[in-house]
């Protein structure tokens, strides 16, 4: 069960500040507040502000539990994806897809990650999936955004169309207000220009962003470039697809002027350390010319803390500028406000959204918070039972590898 009281404190911590929580937000702060009997103490801990994952996949969350390595050795992008992730996303059904939620977001909690931008595909169970992730996400109290990336790349325009319905219908029915929905699109190089006109059409109805892994290989500028268009965000752009508050993930082979102008059209680029070093696709240094980059972990576990430190290490490696690449994590606090309509700053103050976690001097997570509601004390979940999660995870899993192998 979840913690749910109207008004109560967090702290002092090692600052020997505290914070009264009330309705989900940041009532008062300081260190004279007076500590009735309903709070959380945070001894030796710092309260800090809770961690954004900016772009991630939960259906990995099974990965973990041995996922088979292909067979031949993927040698470039485009077959890391054919022997892989296009592979995975097809063996799921709703009882793998549970799991794999409940664990992923299980873990990032545990983490200190309070927001989770997602993007899904599940192409054998396309209508309905989006709710299977709201219900593991709402069961556990992250704060999520949740999408279905459309692709023709197994069943033709008529898959695209399915894909952008189930985002379409999500966004109309959704009623959690920790939950958002957004239009979105595998790549471009996976969809024909009508699937990306009819996105675009669903933006503007709905006024959602969208959410499309964009340039993150030299395969994708390609196929844009071959289809007539500059890039793959020119062909964004000339099919019509809004910019403003949409979410580009990797943008690695993007220019100078490419990232200018994303940036002046109001979009985030999303930048994956782990996931760009481990697919060999290349470091995206043109990020240096936008304000608006956050941080994400592009299917990988959502330890902030683990990203960040792969991004010091990316940097140091591709001479990026230390100060520039510091204010990607600040980015996913200033994503999250503008995408969930709150506000989340680096130093906690009244009026913020009560997303927080509380660090020892360890770097050990000792509690989480979202909405004003504790779901992870000293350590522990609370929100979930997490032997049960990862027992039912280790079962799926070994379900969904034999699928796999069969696909
Ligand atoms: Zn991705």
């Amino acid at each position: 069960m979840k913690e749910a009281r109207d008004s109560w404190i967090l702290g002092p911590d090692s600052s020997g500040r505290a914070l009264r929580i009330e309705d989900g937000r940041i009532a008062d702060f300081g260190t004279d507040l007076e500590i009735g009997p309903f709070h959380l103490s945070c001894e030796g801990a710092r309260i800090e502000v809770g961690r954004v994952n900016a772009h991630t996949h939960i259906y990995s969350g099974l990965v973990p539990f041995g996922m088979p390595a292909p067979e031949p050795p993927p040698e470039n992008f485009v077959q890391i994806l054919e022997r892989i992730w296009w592979r995975l996303d097809r063996a799921f059904d709703e009882q793998s897809l549970r799991a794999a939620t409940r664990y992923y977001v299980a873990e990032a909690l545990l983490a200190g990650t309070t927001t989770l931008i997602d993007h899904h595909e599940s192409p054998g169970l396309i209508e309905g999936s989006l709710d299977v992730l709201a219900d593991g996400c709402g069961e556990l109290g992250v704060r999520s955004l949740l999408c279905y990336g459309a692709t023709e790349r197994n069943g033709g325009p008529d898959e695209g169309a399915r894909g952008l319905r189930e985002s379409a219908r999500f966004l109309r029915e959704n009623r959690n207000p920790l939950l958002r929905g957004a239009v979105a699109l595998h790549a471009s190089f996976t969809v024909s220009d009508d699937t990306i006109r009819e996105a675009a059409a669903i933006c503007r109805s709905t006024g959602s962003s969208l959410h499309v892994h964009l340039a993150e290989d030299v395969a994708d500028v390609e196929d844009a470039r071959k289809r007539g268009f500059g890039g793959p965000l020119e062909r964004l752009i000339e099919l019509g697809a809004p910019l403003e508050g949409s979410i580009l993930a990797h943008g690695v082979h993007l220019d100078r002027k490419q990232v200018e102008r994303a940036r002046d059209e109001g979009a985030w680029l999303v930048q994956n350390p782990r996931s760009n070093r481990g697919n060999g696709v290349g470091y995206p240094t043109s990020l240096a010319f936008s304000s608006r980059v956050a941080l994400g972990t592009d299917g990988f576990p959502a330890d902030m803390a683990a990203e960040e430190a792969a991004l010091l290490n990316e940097a140091d490696t591709n001479d990026d500028d230390r100060a520039t690449i510091a204010e990607r994590v600040k980015g996913g606090w200033r994503m999250a406000s503008d995408l969930f309509g709150i506000r989340l700053t680096e130093e906690p103050r009244a009026g913020d959204a009560a997303d927080l976690r509380v660090v020892d001097d360890k770097g050990r997570v000792q509690h989480v918070i979202v909405n004003g509601i504790v779901l992870v004390r000293h350590g522990q979940l609370i929100s979930g039972d997490i032997d049960r999660i990862r027992t039912e995870a280790e079962e799926e899993a070994g379900r969904l590898w034999r699928r796999m192998e069969k696909i």
